[in-house]
Formats: structure tokens, sequence, C-alpha cells
């Protein structure tokens, strides 16, 4: 049995945790929102007011929080974990963010005598409570053959990608692909229909043939092909519009630092910042099809 401390117990960080807690671990959650630690100590986990003081005893530390900005926060600085952990703590930050966040923490770390992984997941809500996340692990290779302890416990298939960063890199070149074979899905069904061509028949022939993509065949954009998919469901997410948003500015952010060419992924960008203007970013990220239909308003 190992100590964890679990720091951010949001959609994803809670399952991950209480996960981590059926098999036997002991975690000891942290969150700004009370009443997510509550379902944590609830169910046999332990609550901290006080990170530094807990990760002294701690085996690793696990990160699941929105942005690379917040991530510094608990991270650096004086009152940050890196400069109060005990020396060899393994540190796994699940959170998606920037690659140049993911690197500078890792540096950071790593001149501490720290181990640390970026290990960002695909999967969503319900790869997090199934344990079946896919995880996308950056950092030195023995940090990652110490995270996997934890990570099998969560997830299903655990990628070593290679040095700091590299999960997350990763994680935004696979969600930049997502959205925009979403948006070209979706403009596909739009088209189709508009041709008099029905969607399933459309379906049939498609899935089958040279067009067929994830976006397709396990996430239809209408009702019908997919009947898991989020299309059937009034498009409640699923993964939201805002969470794709979020992955494409990063994509874009690294495209910039890269100097490389993403047209694709700057249009997919402004097509999920049009939803965010509408103000239907909580909307699944197949929702998109509503946007070409012009039924958000
Ligand atoms: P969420 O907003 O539900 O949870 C984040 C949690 O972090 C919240 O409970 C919040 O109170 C807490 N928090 C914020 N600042 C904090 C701080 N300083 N200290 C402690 N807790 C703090 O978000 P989520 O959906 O769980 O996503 C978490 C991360 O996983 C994000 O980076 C997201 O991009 C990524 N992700 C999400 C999904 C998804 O489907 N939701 C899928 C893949 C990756």
């Amino acid at each position: 049995m190992a100590e964890v401390t679990f720091i951010g117990l949001g959609n994803m960080g809670l399952p991950m945790a209480m996960n981590l807690l059926k098999e036997g671990h002991s975690v000891t959650g942290f969150d700004l929102a009370e009443d997510q630690v509550k379902i944590l100590t609830d169910a046999g986990g332990k609550s901290t007011n006080n990170i530094n003081k807990t990760i002294q005893t701690a085996d690793s530390v696990i990160t699941m929080l929105p942005s690379g900005k917040i991530v510094k926060s608990v991270y650096l600085g004086d009152d940050g974990i890196i400069n109060n952990a005990p020396e060899n703590l393994l540190l796994i930050d699940s959170s998606t963010i920037d690659v140049e966040t993911a690197r500078d923490v890792s540096k950071e770390a790593v001149n501490k005598n720290l181990k640390i992984v970026d290990a960002p997941v695909s999967g969503g809500v319900g790869g997090a409570q199934a344990g079946t996340l896919t995880f996308m692990v950056g950092g030195d290779k023995g940090a990652f053959n110490s995270a996997k302890e934890f990570l099998d416990i969560m997830g299903g298939n655990i990628i070593y990608a290679g040095l700091s960063g590299n999960g997350q890199a990763a994680k935004i070149c696979n969600n930049m692909l997502l959205g925009i074979s979403m948006i070209g899905t979706a403009e596909a069904f739009n088209l189709a229909e508009n041709l008099g061509l029905d969607a399933q028949t459309f379906f049939d022939i498609s899935s089958t043939a040279s067009g067929q993509c994830w976006s397709m065949t396990s996430y239809c954009p209408v009702p019908g092909p997919v009947p898991s998919s989020p299309a059937n469901n009034d498009y409640q997410p699923g993964f939201s519009s805002a969470l794709m948003l979020k992955d494409l500015r990063l994509s874009q952010e690294a495209a910039s630092m890269t100097t490389s060419s993403t047209p694709l992924g700057a249009n997919a960008t402004s097509i999920y910042e049009e939803i965010e203007n509408l103000g239907h970013e909580n909307i699944d990220f197949s929702g998109v099809i509503k946007l070409l239909q012009n039924k958000l308003k």
C-alpha cells in the first residue's frame, strides 16, 4: 500500500483517486471545492489542509488540475510542492497543459532530485471512472517505471512518449487531429443531408470507405448510426466544446512556439471559438454540426 497525495478532485481527478483507493492505496485528497474532498473522505480517503506537511510521508503526488498556470502555482515557488518535497518523491501531473510549462516544472523537480512525469490522459470521465484511461507519459524512464504502478490502476493503456513534455505534446497533437476530424465529419454529414442522402446510408458507406475515422465510427455527430454517441443525448458531453477549445488553443500555442504550420488546427480553433462566443461551450464537441446547420443561436 502506498501513500498518495491527490490534488484536483474534479470530474476526472475524483474518480481517478477513487480507483487508487479501491485498489488499497491510502489517498489523501486536496481540492479548493470541499464537497469534492468530502466524497473522497466518505469513501475512506483522507483530506489535508497542509499539502507540504502531507507530502513528507507520501510516496507519490498526483495532480489533475485545469491549467498550466494553476499547475505552476501548485508545484513552483517557495510554498510549492517542489521546494518542500522530500528527496525522491514521485510527482505525476495528469492535467492537460502546455508543453513549455510541463518542461519548466519538470526541470525544477529534477534539479531537486525528485522524480516527475507529465502524464495527460485521453478517455474522458467514463474512462476515469472505469480505470481505462490512456496515459501519454513524458519524463525520465526511471520516473516512468515508478509511475506505472499507479497509472496501471487508473488506466488501461500506458504509453511512454519520451522525455519530459512529450506526454503533453502527444495529447495536444492528438486532440488537434480529433477537433479537425470532428469538424470534417460534421461537414460531410451535413452536406450529405443537404444533398438528400440519408445519414444512416451515408454512415454505412463512409464508415467502411476511405472517409472512415473515430469521429464517425465511435462518436458520430448525427443521432442514429452510433447509439452511444452524444448526438443521441441532445449533445450532452461527453467531451465539451470548452475542453476541445482549450486543447486546440494549446495546439496553436505550440504551433506558434515551434513555427509549425497548422492551418486546419487554426481553423478548428476559430470554429470552436464561435461556439464559445455564442455561449454554447458546454455542449459536446460533436455539437459543432449544429453550428454548421445554423442551429446554435
Ligand atoms: P474540473 O474543472 O472538473 O476539475 C478541476 C479541479 O481542480 C476542480 O475540482 C477545482 O476545484 C480544482 N482546483 C483548481 N485549482 C486548484 C488548486 N489550486 N488546488 C487544488 N485544486 C484546485 O476539470 P476536469 O474535467 O477534472 O479536468 C482536469 C484536467 O484533465 C484538465 O487539465 C482537463 O483538460 C483534463 N482532461 C479532462 C477531460 C474531461 O473529459 N473532463 C479529459 C481529458 C483531460
